[in-house]
């Protein structure tokens, strides 16, 4: 009888160690993953690390890469974070899809694809989301890129305190501590957070950045959805885009930045900076409550019956007719959206001394139509 029970006990432990491998060599792929992002044979004229703006970040995974295509005239400047969020892939793949396609004839763009590079490296428990995304170029070469959390990892940032309290003297829930965007305008020796968001903020003051655009996605079940999230200096500029985009039929909401919800880019960096601070959300079924069976492939195609359920009941903030929202819609109205923000930017200039010109621009309704992410990839 002792025996049998040494004999079980064996090996339900052996069955516990073999999950625990797996699953542990799975968590290491994921954390020592590099994405391969293309600068050869783009029009990208500089790379460097975020830490020339927080020097507290060399040697961490907080350290990430930013990329810059400068214009032959002089001109002026904006900034697009990508994956501040890493379980809302649009925005990180609309950034690496940018830096790999555009052309600056006058001024300069800064593209940081990776923003909370540390967020992209693991996944958030209990979600049971895919790990990666994989994309075929022109060239038929696989490209592969993370999928990550909406946090920072806690490998790089733990314990969470029971409650964040913002340096505005706004309180959250503790995890709250590892959300990026909670954390601007940063504190230089803060949590990993805090010091991504600090040398941000530094890059955009010491750069004089004219604008700065961060793109997120959100449930369609939640209210700020296909919007254009804007600081009350930055209104002007957003209405311009609004407009135009209605002309094209991409139907975009305004919404002003709260003035009393502090840590967010569309607030902290309007306040703290001179730069027009604009958010874009559009919607993702992949990341709503709504949602069934979460893989690559409901991120994907955002195809999702429970959603089209949603819809038929008038639960949705956006029109979900198609019963799909791909990722190529997502990353299509980022882009677009971009588009418009510096045109409009432009238009509201004295003179064009701090214009913007930019050319590639992905087209629209191709995007949209061939619905495969991977052409625009190199
Ligand atoms: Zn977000």
């Amino acid at each position: 009888m002792k025996k049998k029970g040494i004999l079980s006990t064996c090996i339900i432990l052996a069955i516990a160690i073999a999950f625990a491998a797996i699953a542990g060599n799975s968590f290491y792929q994921k954390r020592h993953f590099v994405e391969d992002i293309v600068t050869e044979g783009t029009n990208v004229t500089e790379v460097f690390k975020l830490s020339r703006y927080n020097k507290n970040l060399k040697g961490t995974v907080g350290d990430t890469k930013v990329y810059v295509i400068k214009g032959e005239e002089d001109g002026g400047s904006a900034l697009v974070l990508g994956g501040t969020h890493g379980n809302e892939p649009a925005g990180h793949m609309a950034a690496i899809i940018m830096l790999e396609q555009l052309k600056v004839t006058k001024g300069t763009l800064y593209i940081i694809p990776s923003i909370n590079a540390s967020g992209l490296t693991h996944n958030d428990p209990l979600e049971g989301s895919p790990q990666y995304m994989h994309f075929t170029t022109p060239s038929g070469e696989q490209r592969v890129f993370h999928y990550g959390s909406r946090a920072t990892n806690p490998i790089d940032q733990w314990p969470d305190p029971d409650i964040y309290t913002h340096t505005s003297g706004q309180s959250l829930s503790g995890s709250e501590t590892r959300n990026l965007n909670r954390c601007y305008p940063g504190i230089k020796y803060g949590t990993l957070s805090e010091q991504v968001a600090y040398a941000v903020t530094k890059m955009i003051n010491t750069e004089k950045i004219d604008m700065e655009i961060d793109l997120h996605e959100s449930s369609p079940e939640y209210a700020v959805n296909n919007a254009i999230v804007a600081h009350e200096r930055a209104m002007d500029v957003a209405v311009g885009a609004k407009v135009e985009l209605e002309d094209r039929e991409i139907g975009m909401r305004l919404e002003p930045s709260p003035v009393k919800l502090h840590g967010l880019t569309h607030r902290e960096l309007g306040d703290f900076t001179d730069t027009y601070a604009l958010l874009l959300e559009v919607g993702n079924p992949s990341q709503g409550r709504f949602r069934g069976y979460t893989d690559e492939k409901l991120v994907l195609t955002g195809e999702d019956p429970c959603y089209v359920k949603g819809y038929e009941l008038g639960l949705l903030y956006v029109d979900y007719s198609s019963g799909n929202f791909p990722l190529s819609l997502r990353v299509a109205r980022h882009i677009t959206t971009i588009d418009e923000l510096i045109a409009s930017y432009n238009n509201t200039l004295d003179d064009d001394g701090r214009a913007i010109q930019v050319e590639n621009w992905p087209d629209y309704e191709e995007m949209v139509n061939t619905d495969d992410l991977g052409l625009y990839l190199k």
